[in-house]
């Protein structure tokens, strides 16, 4: 479903085989998976097969070679379906795959890309977040000393929460490391390349997790992890700039969650509506659950025009990252929304721990968390305006 006018043909068509695809194949088992808290090594091949793993990667390293709008619809469809498989894609594509592209020498490219794309060397983790830093990634610890003997880096620390960090799927992870001080205690970050087979890496995967159940999340531990000079992902000092670059795109995919888990929640609690019965007739015509309805629709069709302008600005590479914040912050909001008036509607039934509606509702929960909560977005879009530049 989409508001959008300006939707292509080539879109409308993306959209229909992956709802196509997510109908056949995660539907039937997202349920399953979620009450298990279990990652699915057979359905993230599937969606590789369907080259969701390299979705905005050219087609000379094997991409799909979508536009930045096209990938967003992806991930919005598969987050009306479950957000676990969601944020699997996401994350890798986003996070993992992006800033290889953007950031990465040829070689790094050439060595990396036409295997992620199509899932034989798996899926590749962003770890920024750690135990004592994660909105402020300043406060990170995870430490890299460059041995100039061997010509190698060696990095100590510990990270967590990072997706697709510990999966038997997980190839490797970009890091970030402080390897440095730039002078009146500013830190120098570098970012990393890291197989998930180095030497003194341990990935341990974080369970009993309230969202994203059937996604992969990971602790992992460095000790004395060494890597060759050439695993620095763009220049030694810039770690900073590129994780917050990779985070001003990855937001659009954190918000296209939000907008395809709000969508698909107004479809389930419209069928839903029509088909309940009280008081003689299906509580669509109670007015106080049309009302409800036509709020939800409302606010989505206002919130995707604001995604789609953000998308298309970063497509066009003119500044987005202000309404990238705005995109994520008000799409993380509409699903929280959403799903919390289509439980409403669903009743005792919408609290059962099988209805689609209920784990909706609870994976809203992380959108206002992850890659940047509610509150640094707002940080972000202040700054921007100009009225605050403190934290
Ligand atoms: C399932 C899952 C997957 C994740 N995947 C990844 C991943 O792949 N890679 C990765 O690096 N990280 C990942 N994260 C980590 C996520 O990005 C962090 O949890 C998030 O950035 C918040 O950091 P924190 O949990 O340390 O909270 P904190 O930074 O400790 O914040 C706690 C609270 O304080 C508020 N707060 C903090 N500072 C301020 C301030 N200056 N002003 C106002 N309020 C403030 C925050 O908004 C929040 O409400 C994931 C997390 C989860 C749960």
């Amino acid at each position: 479903m989409s508001y959008s006018s300006q939707e292509t043909a080539e879109q409308t068509l993306l959209r229909e085989s992956v709802h196509a695809f997510a109908r056949a194949e995660i539907e039937p088992r997202a349920l399953a998976l979620d009450e298990k808290g279990e990652f699915s090594v057979e359905l993230t091949r599937k969606m590789a097969q369907q080259g969701y793993l390299g979705a905005m990667v050219g087609a000379d390293y094997g991409g799909l070679g979508l536009d930045y709008l096209s990938y967003i619809m992806l991930v919005e469809t598969l987050a009306g379906f479950d957000s676990s498989q969601a944020a699997t894609v996401a994350a890798h594509n986003s996070l993992g795959v992006a800033p290889i592209g953007y950031f990465g020498t040829q070689a790094q490219k050439k060595r990396f890309l036409p295997a992620l794309c199509t899932g034989q060397g798996g899926l590749w983790a962003f770890g920024q977040t750690e135990p004592d830093a994660g909105s402020d990634v300043q406060g990170i610890k995870t430490k890299g000393v460059f041995d100039g003997r061997k010509r190698e880096w060696v990095i100590n620390g510990s990270k967590q929460f990072i997706t697709n960090g510990s999966s038997p799927m997980t190839h490797g992870i970009t890091v970030l490391a402080v390897t440095g001080e730039k002078g009146e205690g500013r830190k120098e970050f570098t970012t990393f390349l890291i197989p998930a087979d180095a030497k003194g890496l341990e990935a341990r995967a974080m369970h009993r997790k309230g969202v994203w159940r059937s996604s992969d999340t990971a602790e992992l531990f460095f000790d004395n992890v060494r890597v060759p000079e050439d695993h620095v992902l763009g220049e030694r000092g810039q770690g900073f700039k590129i994780m917050m670059s990779t985070l001003d795109r990855g937001r659009l995919s954190i918000a296209a969650m939000g907008l395809g888990i709000s969508k698909r929640a107004l479809e389930l609690a419209l069928g839903y509506a029509k088909l309940r019965w009280t008081f003689g007739r299906p509580i669509s015509e109670h007015q106080a659950t049309a009302f409800k309805l036509a709020e939800m629709s409302a606010r989505i069709a206002a919130t995707e025009l604001l995604l789609y302008e953000a998308c298309w600005l970063c497509q066009n590479n003119m500044p987005f990252e202000k309404k990238a914040a705005e995109s994520k912050f008000m799409c993380s909001r509409l699903a929280e929304f959403c799903t919390r008036e289509g439980t409403q509607i669903f009743g005792g039934s919408g609290l059962m721990e099988e209805s689609l509606i209920w784990r909706m509702f609870r994976d809203a929960q992380l959108l206002r968390i992850g890659e940047g909560t509610d509150e640094m977005q707002l940080l972000v879009i202040a700054r921007r305006m100009g009225l605050y530049d403190r934290d």
